[in-house]
């Protein structure tokens, strides 16, 4: 990572916020990602470890995780009010996600994957015995040893695949990988919703929720801390224009303004760079990255445009795999998607970890939204964020019924 600074790594790198959600009917429904979660995506030719829980651990695993709604989850004005619900749900939630990693095959073989596991069986066991006099120290050490689960969980399913190599079709384990992901990830965002908010509800009545959100304030303050990591890393750093289209009086409305930044980030760090590389190698004009924002009072939509030579057509559809990066120095299968060979160029907070655009889209749907990316190959990309107002909508959890158990 050479002499570059690691002080912009926390903003990037999605380790504040924690949470899963069980509502069925919105993942079902839907065909977006999520739509696939369900059963069926279990790729053939690989068997579950079936790993049997013990005792209260089988128990709590066996039950659903409860959707909660944002506003049932606002009406908490008091931390005690909300430990009373988290006390209920993390267990489940933890016992699930335990269940989730024991039924994969080979799970003891991957150091990194095991260590999370660790991490929430032990957080389990806290939560259980926790009394509402200790309850927020006991959320503070589960959130500070979460911390780097989204990175070892990558790097676990990485060596995972690893493992996986001549046992089945490489197509099929990548779409595996994905799922698995996507399911512990999108657990995670609601844990991470759930226990922020507690530990927020100490100083602010609303916790995380900004009632009155300005979503061009949070796409401003992302460009800046954007351009300046960017600045490391490209020659000349493109121009980021923003621009607000509507009612003034409908310019702000009640999200949680973290997970808006954290999105936005991504995307302006993925045209930043490719509208750079693409002037660097002489085969374009510096053009600025746009930021459209629109929105009313149930909605904003926003629409991130750049220049920077699109992507082309057959590597669409592994962008959204969390195995896929084109940062200098990969070479990718064509088929697959898969990296071969990972150069001399580390991951850094700019790029190469391959998690932005699949994370940021659970994000997007964790609060009942959508993430979109319509690119043309040799002219751009164009990415539409659509989030709805953080409050009747309940969260949507992974569905794990019917999936290896
Ligand atoms: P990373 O940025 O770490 O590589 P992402 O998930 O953010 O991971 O993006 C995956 C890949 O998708 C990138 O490596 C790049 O090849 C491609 N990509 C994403 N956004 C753009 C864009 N705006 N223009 C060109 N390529 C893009
Ligand atoms: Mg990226």
């Amino acid at each position: 990572r050479g002499g570059r600074s690691a002080s912009s790594v926390a903003p990037f790198w999605p380790t504040e916020l924690d949470a899963s959600i069980s509502d069925g009917s919105i993942l079902g429904a839907k065909s977006g990602s999520l739509g696939s979660l369900g059963s069926g995506s279990r790729p053939l030719g690989l068997r579950a470890g079936h790993v049997a829980l013990g005792g209260e651990l089988a128990e709590f695993a066996g039950r659903q995780p409860t959707a909660l709604r944002l506003t049932e989850i606002l009406a908490m004005k008091t931390q005690e009010g909300l430990r009373s619900i988290l006390q209920e749900e993390l267990p489940v939630r933890l016992a699930n996600r335990i269940a989730h990693l024991d039924n994969l095959p080979d799970l003891e073989a991957v150091r990194d994957i095991r260590s999370v596991r660790q991490d929430f069986a032990a957080a389990f066991e806290e939560v259980r015995t926790a009394t509402p006099e200790n309850f927020a120290g006991v959320i503070r050490r589960f959130k500070k040893r979460n911390e780097d689960h989204a990175l070892r969980l990558t790097q676990g399913m990485k060596a995972w695949g690893e493992l996986q190599r001549g046992k089945g079709q490489p197509e099929e384990t990548r779409a595996f990988i994905d799922s698995f992901l996507d399911r512990l990830f999108l657990s995670r965002i609601g844990m991470e919703t759930l226990t922020s908010q507690y530990l927020a509800l100490s100083t602010c009545p609303d916790g995380i929720v900004d009632l009155s959100c300005d979503p061009c304030q949070v796409c401003a303050s992302a460009a800046k801390q954007v351009s300046d990591v960017a600045s490391e890393y490209l020659v000349t750093v493109p121009k980021i224009e923003i621009s607000f289209h509507g009612d003034q009086s409908a310019r702000t409305l009640p999200l949680i303004p973290h997970y808006l930044f954290y999105i936005v980030a991504e995307l302006l760090k993925n045209s930043l760079r490719a509208v750079g590389e693409l002037h660097e190698s002489g085969s374009g004009n510096l053009e600025p990255v746009q930021i459209r924002v629109a929105s009313d009072e149930s909605q904003v939509a926003l629409l991130i445009m750049d220049r920077g030579g699109g992507i082309p057509f057959e590597r669409q559809p592994h962008v959204w795999s969390y195995m896929y990066s084109t940062a200098r120095g990969n070479r990718m299968c064509k088929q697959t998607g898969q990296i071969l060979d990972e150069g001399d160029e580390q991951p850094s907070p700019f790029f190469g970890y391959g998690v932005g655009l699949p994370l940021s889209r659970l994000y997007a749907e964790y609060l009942g939204g959508s993430l979109h990316l319509m690119s043309m190959p040799n002219f751009g990309t164009h990415a539409y964020l659509f989030l709805q107002q953080s409050s009747d909508r309940a969260e949507a959890l992974p569905n794990y019924v019917n999936w290896l158990r």
